[in-house]
């Protein structure tokens, strides 16, 4: 989106020097990432021609995208990454992570290592996940198995690390007999173990100066970087932190430096530049996300007046169903389905329906394929393991099926038989070429239209009903628009499930004077649940439903959290959905 909107404001003569950076394992050449000169030839003599690369990128373009830098790096046989951030010192605007400002390892040192406030201005979308990645990035976790799991692999190469591994795990052990499902710890409780985190640490860090060509040197140097990291977290604990240990679902032993309030190490970040604006579709309740960002009471909110019109979307409530665990029958079950089937049933095309779990899904979709099975209506589930190709897959099939480039073939068969190259038949001003490649359907369409003159009208003639888990990965980040998706039924609050950790959460916020249930658990469930129902309007063209299926969203503890844009809906029956549904596509049809 950044680059798109630079895209934009080019057009309209911006003149400004960008780059992206891209994280190095993607953008790297080679499979292996080796970074020395000996594995990697573009480490090899890197400097002796980087200086080149960055004044021909530098001339050329504006634009340093990972393409450009790409082409730039291979042509002059220099690390694609070590070039990218290179380039950073000569942009006036740099797209990158969050990590490369925030995360305590990987920020970028070249502007920040100084520790004094310069000319930035940090522009932080998504700050939503902001909460969540700044706990990751500011916690840390050590595991007794992983002490136990080295010793016996440095027994033969060095005595003096291998019963320093042995004191760690003992001071681990007497922490593990006093832990039952989870304890919080004070700091002095876990001292001696920090003691014997440290002196193994230094160990580990002289044996690796000495051994440079030991066996075993690359597990002490992942070990090394783990214990570095827990010991800089430990550096940090303060009121913002809770130390506690569990054991994993694998029945490990861990102790945890988890980071609850991420406020104050997000905001000593933000503190390197000038200011920092936070912008997100779903930053509600703003107190709860103002709080836990760093911001200050004195700072700016602005909400921001959407510029969809809120008709566009029908918002239904359903008033006799929820995914509460004390309700989950096979009645509830049945009665989701019958949801789910009456809603599509009123206007073909695609949907996506959101559960709160795998488990949830797989019992509704069987009820559903059981009873309301339908050649219409085409099922597509979300496995609990996709890799990005199978993600790839399920999202195409919302965008037609065919891949850009499939719909550039579909386009020259689709056209008069005509021996002129397709470029030149008459009325065509858009080269095969230039088709837009992210957006199939509305572009063929598009193209179709300029072709003939006249607007077409597509009618689906099959429904796609995507199962998928709430919070997963096509709940958010997906960008479907117009008919790829014209409706979201969302079951349940989105509430996380009972764990540990979110536990802890819950009574640190209660101690706080918070609302420790709406800080650990209501709050994160109903931002999933509006990322969720945002998936369905994208454009200002599009129109689309929303269905919440709980009962508890006609609560006041959820309506508050509403958008503005919610405030008007239909509080609905089973019996009465499919009556609201169709009278909300009669009016738009
Ligand atoms: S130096 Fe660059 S190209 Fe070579 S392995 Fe490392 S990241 Fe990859």
């Amino acid at each position: 989106m950044a680059n798109d909107t630079l895209e934009l404001l080019r057009k309209q003569m911006l003149r400004l020097k960008s780059v992206t950076l891209t994280a190095k394992d993607k953008i790297c050449f080679m499979e292996e990432t080796e970074c020395n000169p000996v594995d990697c030839p573009y480490a090899k003599g890197h400097f002796d021609r980087i200086n080149d690369a960055i004044y021909d990128l530098l001339i050329h373009e504006d634009n340093f995208s990972r393409e450009k830098i790409e082409e730039y790096a291979a042509r002059h046989k220099v690390c694609p990454f070590e070039m990218s951030l290179d380039m950073s010192l000569f942009a006036d605007m740099i797209i990158c992570d969050y990590n490369y400002l925030f995360d305590p390892h990987v920020y970028l040192k070249r502007f920040f290592s100084e520790g004094v406030r310069e000319d930035y201005i940090f522009l932080i979308d998504e700050a939503h996940n902001l909460v969540d990645r700044g706990r990751e990035m500011y916690s840390a976790t050590l595991q007794k198995e992983e002490f136990l799991g080295l010793k016996k692999v440095v027994k033969d190469y060095d005595l003096h690390i291998y019963r320093l591994l042995e004191r760690c795990n003992k001071e681990l052990l007497e922490l593990k007999r006093l832990c039952d499902e989870y304890v919080c710890w004070e700091e002095e409780e876990i001292a001696p173990f920090v003691r014997g985190v440290i002196r193994l640490s230094e160990a580990i860090d002289h044996y690796l100066e000495d051994h440079e060509d030991s066996p075993v040197r690359k597990e002490l140097l992942e070990f090394y970087f783990k214990l570095s990291h827990f010991l800089m977290i430990h550096e940090l604990l303060d009121d913002h932190y809770e130390i506690y240990s569990q054991y994993t679902a694998d029945n490990c032993f861990e102790l945890k430096l988890f980071n609850v309030n991420p406020s104050k190490n997000l905001r000593e970040c933000m503190m390197r530049g000038r200011c920092s604006v936070l912008f997100s579709a779903t930053l509600l309740p703003i107190r709860y996300y103002k709080q836990l960002l760093g911001a200050d009471e004195g700072d700016y909110e602005v909400y921001a007046k959407s510029v969809f019109d809120a008709r566009r979307k029908g918002l239904f409530i359903a008033n006799d169903v929820t995914s509460k665990y004390s309700r989950r029958t096979e009645s509830e079950y049945y009665n989701i389905a019958s949801y789910l089937h009456r809603i599509v049933q009123m206007r073909t095309g695609n949907y996506m329906v959101f559960f709160p779990s795998h488990a949830f899904l797989k019992k509704v979709l069987e009820v559903y394929e059981e009873n309301f099975a339908d050649e219409q209506v085409e099922c597509l589930v979300q496995d609990e393991y996709m890799n990005e190709q199978s993600r790839e897959e399920f999202l195409m099939r919302f965008g037609g099926g065919r891949s850009a480039r499939e719909i550039s073939s579909a386009f020259s068969t689709e056209l008069p038989k005509t021996e002129l190259p397709i470029t030149e038949l008459p009325g065509i001003e858009l080269p095969i070429t230039e088709l837009p490649m992210e957006d199939p359907p509305a572009c063929k369409e598009n193209f179709l239209e300029e072709v003939i003159h006249m607007e077409i009208e597509y009618e689906e003639d099959r429904t796609l009903l995507g199962f998928c888990v709430l919070g997963g990965i096509f709940s958010e980040g997906i960008d479907l628009k117009k008919d790829q998706l014209i409706g979201a039924i969302i079951v349940g609050t989105g509430l996380p499930m009972v764990c540990n950790e979110r536990e802890i959460l819950k009574k640190y916020f209660d101690r706080q004077g918070d609302n420790g249930f709406d800080y650990a658990y209501r709050y994160p469930g109903m931002n999933k649940v509006l990322q969720a129902a945002g998936r369905v309007i994208r454009t200002a063209e599009d129109i689309g439903i929303v269905a919440l299926l709980d009962e508890r969203f006609l609560t006041t503890p959820y309506q508050r959290m509403f958008p503005r844009e919610w405030r008007e809906y239909e509080d609905v029956s089973l019996k009465e959905i499919g009556h609201y549904v169709e009278r909300f596509w009669d009016e738009w049809l």
